[in-house]
């Protein structure tokens, strides 16, 4: 007989190994998941950075059953629905009054591509038909289709689809590891003027927008400072570059503030999210467009300035009657506020782990995202089997998920987390960090 786990192609992971030891989850609840033996895990990593108001949230499933007896599709080249044109009001509410048109999509992938294209669009439309480049980042990841794994800059994800459309990457701001060896300002610093540097070697007049992940996850959790987005924002403005920020993981109450870019100093002229925005009770997802851009989009039907792209599942009404309800209960149980609480007493708990374990060399993070790093026990990268990934499976042995990358464990639990729940899993957290050394 077939294992019927094998008839899932999983994403990123070898399915003979997930097949031989599979983990499924049957149900979820609050902060905890509970596989098909009934085991109870806590939601480390909220899905993945996906469950921001917890599981089988009350609020979130009235709205969808209520939704879901009104109007569950329509379709968006010939119509909108009530719930897409309040999600994005809302979502304009929420950013500064320059942002004013949101354009849906269905996964940050998507969202990216949308900004990617409006990109070129815009400048086709405004007098530049020839700025067509665009630069991210090495060690960036934007998603899997085609334009976003372009765009990104993680080799491993990269190379099975090589050679990708031509894209240029300049160097994130590692100041932890900064080959240069030079102190954080200063790679930060170093890092962004080589935006500037790419932007003049390539022609101004080709480069279309830059494409930064404001705080990047795939390179570990790393947040540059105010300086380097103030900077960006004035190298795209000087040579008429767009400048998109994704904040798929970033946005929606992950880092604290609503959107990162709050933090970050420097708005950017297209803001990309996902994950987070449905809560993971439907997939949803956003460009968020601002005037500079969209006004371009915006003629008489002769002019034939729309935007030309769409996706049939843009603007769901029960993914946006879902998205609000998410933002309803942010308002209703003052969310933010209680990250700003929460997150500093998650990262004094993980702090303390290093009393107990010498060979944790830093934990960083902000928000209720935060991410515990190791010394690197496998410098030369010969074994696949890496502190991070030893610790992911040591501590899902003890009923918690949490995200192993090469040194590293992510934590971002649910938003609505307590703090009896926050002692809950920095303890399991410890057992599985005991169980390995
Ligand atoms: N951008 C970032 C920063 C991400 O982490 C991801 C996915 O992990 C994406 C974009 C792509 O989003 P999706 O997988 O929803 O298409």
């Amino acid at each position: 007989m077939v294992n019927p786990v094998s008839r899932i192609m999983v994403d990123f992971q070898q399915m003979k190994t997930f097949a031989e030891d599979p983990f499924i989850i049957e149900r979820a609840e609050d902060i905890y998941l509970y596989d098909d033996h009934g085991k109870q895990y806590i939601d480390g990593l909220s899905g993945v950075f996906v469950v921001s108001v917890g599981h089988s949230n009350s609020t979130v499933l009235e709205t969808i059953v209520d939704q879901m007896q009104r109007l569950t599709f329509s379709p968006p080249l010939a119509s909108a629905n009530i719930p897409a044109m309040k999600l994005a009001e809302r979502i304009c509410e929420l950013t500064p009054p320059d942002f004013n048109v949101v354009k849906f999509a269905s996964g940050g992938s998507e969202a990216i591509e949308t900004a990617l294209k409006m990109a070129l669009q815009y400048h086709n439309q405004t007098g530049h038909p020839e700025k067509y480049k665009i630069i991210a980042t090495y060690g960036s990841y934007h998603g899997g289709t085609l334009g976003a794994l372009s765009a990104s800059g993680v080799s491993a994800r990269r190379t099975h689809f090589e050679p990708l459309i031509g894209m240029l990457h300049v160097h994130p701001p590692i100041f932890n590891r900064c080959p240069l060896q030079l102190a954080a300002g200063q790679c930060a610093t170093s890092c962004v003027l080589q935006f500037e540097e790419v932007i003049q070697r390539e022609d101004p007049e080709t480069v279309a927008a830059v494409l930064v992940e404001p705080v990047m996850n795939v390179e570990g959790l790393i947040i540059p400072p105010r300086s380097y987005f103030e900077m960006l924002r004035n190298i795209c403005d000087k040579y008429n570059v767009l400048l998109i920020y994704d904040e798929v993981i970033t946005g929606f109450g992950r880092t604290g503030t609503m959107f990162f870019a709050e933090q970050a100093g420097a708005w950017p002229d297209m803001l990309c999210t996902g994950k987070g925005m449905s809560g993971g009770y439907a997939p949803l997802a956003a460009t968020i467009v601002a005037d500079k851009v969209s006004k371009a989009f915006w003629g008489e039907a002769e002019d034939k300035v729309q935007f030309n792209a769409g996706d049939t599942f843009a603007g769901n009404p029960l993914a946006c009657a879902t998205g609000l309800a998410v933002l309803d209960y942010f308002e209703q149980h003052q969310l933010l506020d209680h990250v700003a609480q929460i997150g500093p007493y998650l990262a004094s708990k993980l702090r303390a782990l290093k009393d107990e374990f010498s060979t944790i060399v830093d934990v960083r993070g902000l928000g209720l995202w935060w991410g515990v790093e190791f010394e690197n026990d496998n410098p030369a990268g010969k074994s696949h089997d890496d502190i991070g990934r030893r610790l992911e499976r040591a501590a899902r042995q003890r009923g918690l998920v949490v995200r192993g990358a090469p040194t590293m464990i992510s934590v971002a639990p649910p938003l609505t987390i307590t703090e009896s729940q926050v002692d809950d899993l920095v303890g399991r957290l410890t057992l599985a960090i005991r169980d390995m050394v």
